[in-house]
């Protein structure tokens, strides 16, 4: 497709646009009496409207029921995080016995770690990419120690290679094949938040089950935003959290994975009520009996206000589906990149965009290193109603979320930009 940096080009996409209507479905800041222009969904997503009744609901319950609302709410409080099973399942690709939702990110990653990291004396290594979100790493770091090894020895970041930007799958895998016998377990990001490069999820995953390891992922940019196949992929676990691409809401709750194979293996875990048998939950038996799925993990009852505006989401993501996504993802990132190619050559090349350029390999962002200009600009774009976010030592983030974002926001952000640079704003 041969895109043009104008305006009426956009309006004319953005017509044509399946997703259109949903953008009036979210509630965007103002800045001078306008909508701005939101770049930063994988951050934290906006606010669905539809979000409000759904809490609303659970307030009038608790208001009207008190504790009766555990049982006889409108959507009952004990077994309210059901009803996210089988949307949820769909957007990661997953059967519904194998997600829960519960508790936040980091937690529910410690939490898979006590059953998939279980390290012996020959096998304890654990394979992670460079720059993993600084979360993980100390994530990474105190549960080895916890387990008694030394870090700098225990996990090993594929690094990238001198000069690019992005991590090759081929070094991933050699890596992989060359720890062997070693490696306890692999721990990846799905998409790196850095860079927005998305990692080959299944062939990683073949490649650490070959050598015995466990295989892992942190889903907290691809959970919707790319076409996920855990099950089919065969990967152990994974979670995400729900408030960057699933709009959720503020340090919002974790979804989790965890896949059938190990569902009856009452594997090692941290314990807690609302992970024991169902239909025994409220005997109060002292042995601990778990729940064969990924509930089996829970630990405490719900925060049921906080699954509220999530199953808002989810009922949307549900309604629409991850194909029509993906599609309008491709095209207006697609679209987003041309502009900033036009306007780069505009302005006598000051930038460098780090994502890979190649479709398989990228999703819902661009990173764009700024060689001339640094924070300025980015301040310059806050002023001027752009929210991006910003990342050292010089990257700026965009995410024209394909729920929300409209190819006009594209061509007048691109306006913004070449103003910014050519007032050169240092
Ligand atoms: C956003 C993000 C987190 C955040 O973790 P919380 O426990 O929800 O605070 C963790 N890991 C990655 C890769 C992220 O992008």
């Amino acid at each position: 497709m041969t895109f043009q940096n104008t305006r009426e080009y956009a309006q004319n996409l953005d017509a044509q646009d399946e997703l259109k209507t949903y953008r009036d479905e979210f509630i965007f800041p103002q800045h001078n009496g306008k909508n701005v222009i939101y770049f930063t969904g994988n951050s934290l997503g906006l606010q669905p409207k539809r979000a409000k009744s759904y809490v609303d609901e659970v307030m009038n319950d608790w208001a009207n029921l008190a504790v009766e609302g555990h049982f006889y709410a409108e959507k009952p409080w004990w077994d309210y995080q059901e009803r996210f099973a089988n949307p949820l399942s769909k957007i990661v690709g997953a059967n519904p016995s194998e997600v829960a939702v519960m508790n936040t990110l980091t937690i529910n990653l410690h939490l898979l770690m006590v059953s998939f990291y279980r390290p012996t004396a020959s096998r304890y290594k654990i394979i992670c990419e460079e720059k993993a979100f600084p979360s993980d790493q100390y994530m990474f770091q105190s549960q080895v120690i916890h387990h008694g090894f030394n870090p700098s020895e225990t996990i090993i970041e594929i690094k990238r290679r001198e000069g690019e930007h992005n991590i090759r799958l081929e070094d991933i895998l050699s890596k992989i094949e060359e720890v062997g016998d070693e490696l306890a377990l692999v721990l990846f990001g799905g998409v790196n938040y850095y860079t927005g490069q998305v990692f080959d999820m299944k062939t990683i995953t073949e490649a650490g089950h070959k050598v015995g390891a466990n295989v892992g992922f942190d889903l907290a940019h691809a959970a919707g935003n790319i076409k996920l196949e855990l099950h089919e992929w065969n990967v152990d676990f994974a979670a995400w959290c729900s408030y960057k691409y699933m709009n959720s809401g503020p340090g919002n709750v974790s979804g989790c994975f965890v896949h059938e194979k190990h569902h009856q293996t009452n594997l090692p875990r941290f314990a807690g009520w609302w992970g024991h048998n169902k239909e025994r939950r409220f005997k109060m038996e002292p042995n601990f009996d778990p729940v064969h799925g990924a509930d089996g993990w829970q630990v405490s009852n719900l925060p049921i206000l906080s699954l509220a505006p999530y199953l808002a989401s989810v009922d949307m993501f549900a309604e629409i589906g991850m194909e029509k996504l993906i599609q309008k993802r491709n095209q207006i990132t697609s679209y987003l990149e041309f502009v900033l190619h036009e306007i780069d050559k505009e302005v006598d090349s000051t930038f460098e965009i780090i994502t890979p350029s190649n479709q398989e390999e990228r999703a819902c962002q661009l990173s764009v290193f700024l060689h001339g200009e640094g924070r300025s600009l980015f301040d310059y774009l806050m002023k001027n109603g752009v929210i991006t976010d910003w990342r050292e030592p010089n990257v700026i983030r965009l995410a024209p979320v394909p729920l929300y974002t409209s190819y006009e926001d594209m061509f007048e952000f691109g306006q913004i930009l070449k103003k910014g640079i050519l007032a050169n704003v240092k």
